[in-house]
């Protein structure tokens, strides 16, 4: 007997970090911000009239789009938002990923690429990093139906020099290539100078995590005008008002505040790298990130160990268990500094009973 389950689209989805709710709790597994966002987005919603809620979005949320293209002084045909940078990621997906040949991406990165390309049924093949967490450039000069990095990568924290990226663009001019650059603003470069010089370079970037906003979503990509304009067609044969009246005025608010923004930056920067000195001390070894998170391994104590024991104090990390190559890996979230000072000592009390 035929059943309309014979025709589900089954799927295994991405797992996020968990979300616990507890008052004495350190978060750090979903590299959130531990501090506020600006003293502007606070500005907004004092003044925001509520009455103007009972109106449907602008659907090309015009405010934000432009506040993005100036900031980053490209013209707005060349900005696409989205409800945080997953859905500009899944938009973009969608719509340049529709050859019949595999697109590639690392097998240490974003665990969102493997199931958007499930999800939509794109042929993808996992290049290994090497032993150094380092991409291995003529994986990619092959042919392909697109590729995908994520730079600085996730969840090793290592970043790429543009020259490699531009090695592997003028290997691949006929496909598109996408750069996540959810974590750039706590490295020193961005590739977004590239999309000048070609046309088929998508750079995708976030709100959540140097902008302290992961609760609004917003998420933008920049691009050519015909890139932009392609994923503009699919999103409105999807959803005409993908974002919030409040998200828009908030995102274009909050990216106007450079002053906050840079002092904000420069206070993780700071905090991860006296952290780094730390857990060099206690034993750990780890790529140099360029990240608000490390992504650390103990020379001789389990990640299972200081995961479970962490819990226990109510810190919370996160851990890659179900990959071999990165199972004793903690990917520890940059918090406050003092909350990273507690962190070191529970890393070091657990350190000295095992
Ligand atoms: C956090 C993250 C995203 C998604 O961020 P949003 O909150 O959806 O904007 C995308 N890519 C990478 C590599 C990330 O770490």
């Amino acid at each position: 007997m035929s059943s309309w389950k014979d025709n589900l689209r089954t799927i295994e989805p991405y797992v996020p970090g968990e979300q616990p709710d507890l008052p004495d709790m350190i978060k750090l597994n979903t590299n959130e911000n531990p501090y506020p966002p600006s003293p502007k987005v606070q500005e907004v919603l004092d003044q925001y009239d509520i009455n103007a809620l009972r109106l449907y979005p602008d659907p090309n949320s015009q405010h934000l789009v432009d506040a993005i293209a100036e900031y980053n002084g490209l013209n707005s045909d060349q900005v696409f938002v989205g409800v945080g940078s997953d859905d500009v990621l899944a938009i973009a997906f969608m719509t340049f990923f529709n050859s019949k040949k595999p697109i590639l991406f690392p097998d240490i990165t974003y665990s969102f690429y493997d199931v958007w390309a499930e999800l939509f049924q794109i042929p993808y093949v996992q290049k290994p990093l090497d032993d150094h967490f380092e991409f291995v450039r003529s994986d990619y000069y092959g042919e392909n139906g697109g590729i995908v990095i994520a730079n600085p990568n996730a969840p090793t924290g290592v970043v790429q020099e543009l020259d490699a990226l531009r090695d592997i663009i003028d290997h691949n001019r006929d496909v598109v290539v996408i750069i996540d650059e959810a974590y750039v603003d706590f490295s020193d470069h961005s590739a977004l100078e590239l999309i000048k010089e070609y046309d088929n370079v998508l750079i995708v970037q976030t709100y959540s995590k140097s902008r302290s906003l992961a609760g609004m979503r917003i998420g933008h990509a920049m691009g050519s005008a015909e890139l932009i304009a392609a994923m503009n067609d699919v999103r409105f044969s999807y959803n005409s008002y993908p974002m919030t009246r409040l998200s828009v005025e908030i995102g274009a608010a909050a990216i106007r505040d450079k002053a906050y923004f840079e002092e904000m930056r420069k206070r993780v920067v700071d905090t991860r790298e006296w952290t780094k000195k730390e857990l060099t001390r206690l034993g750990f070894t780890f790529g140099d990130s360029k990240t608000n998170f490390i992504f650390a391994k103990h020379k001789t104590i389990p990640g299972e160990v200081f995961f479970d024991e962490l819990r226990k104090k109510h810190i919370f990390v996160r851990r890659f268990g179900n990959n071999p190559r990165i199972k004793d890996y903690l990917r520890i979230s940059i918090g406050t500094q003092k909350e990273m000072e507690i962190l070191v000592q529970e890393l070091e009390k657990i350190e000295k009973m095992h």
